[in-house]
């Protein structure tokens, strides 16, 4: 039964990962992302269904269009797949609970926002406010009514105004440079969604695969192995691995207050 549900959840999280494919590239252009068909971007071929099977189609068709033959992007399977596993690993980590539809909701914005930062470099106001006023919700539901209107709010209820403001500090003194103010106003629902202690985790580890990935970037940039021209300041975008680290914390239930325990 439970495998059967899994199953579900992964097919069901596949379709809408093929679905936020559609909505990252249609997003801000102006073009529908629910009607209309789909279309070969390179040959205007319309799609027929079965060129349109999460994950499946991408296999069958080895990665290249019917008609023109031309490299359908990774970003789709990948895509696809992630956003079956993210959806997986949540419903196993929460079970059948009211609001896991808003936690995949949550997800689901969660990955368009990496998706769309990785390929433009900024995160669109309309997909982060969503995420914060969603958060926003998700804390409302699960604190009890009496915790959320009684003083002094407990530092779970405050995470989200303290890590915003952490995000905004750095963003201030360095003029922009060293964050952006979307990562402020990304760290905002952070805090609502993840409380104090696994919002902190949250962000300490996205900093920290952060820099272990730029490390890896210089040290290929200076063995000349790789091509990738990237300034690291301005063009490695940090949201996603802020996303990244909310996706672990959310999955693993991991906090700052773990990783003191495990210290001592
Ligand atoms: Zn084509």
């Amino acid at each position: 039964m439970l495998l059967t549900n899994i199953i579900i959840i992964f097919i069901f999280g596949t379709i809408i990962g093929s679905f936020l494919n559609v909505f990252v590239i249609r997003y801000n252009t102006g073009v529908s992302f629910v009607t209309g068909r789909s279309r070969c971007l390179s040959c205007s071929k319309d799609l027929h269904w079965y060129e349109l099977l999460p994950l499946f189609s991408f296999l069958m068709l080895r990665g290249k269009c019917l008609k023109c033959k031309s490299k359908i992007s990774y970003q789709y399977p990948i895509v696809e797949g992630l956003t079956g596993i993210i959806f997986t690993g949540i419903f196993l980590t929460f079970g059948l609970i009211p609001i896991l539809p808003l936690y995949l909701i949550v997800a689901s914005l969660l990955i368009a926002m990496s998706v769309y930062d990785f390929k433009h470099k900024i995160i669109p106001d309309g997909m982060v406010y969503t995420f914060v006023a969603m958060s926003f919700i998700v804390m409302c539901l699960t604190h009890p009514l009496g915790q959320l209107f009684s003083l002094p709010l407990s530092l779970d209820l405050l995470a989200g105004p303290i890590l915003f403001a952490f995000f905004a500090f750095f963003w201030l003194v360095s003029g922009g440079k060293w964050m952006g103010f979307g990562d402020a106003k990304l760290a905002l629902g952070v805090g609502f969604l993840l409380g104090f202690s696994g919002g902190t985790f949250a962000i300490m580890l996205a900093f920290w695969v952060g820099a272990i990935f730029s490390l890896i970037i210089i040290f290929l940039q200076k063995i000349k192995i790789s091509n990738l021209k990237l300034s690291l300041k301005s063009e490695i975008p940090f949201a996603p691995f802020i996303i990244f680290g909310i996706f672990i914390q959310l999955l693993t239930s991991l906090s700052f207050q773990s990783l003191i325990n495990f210290i001592k």
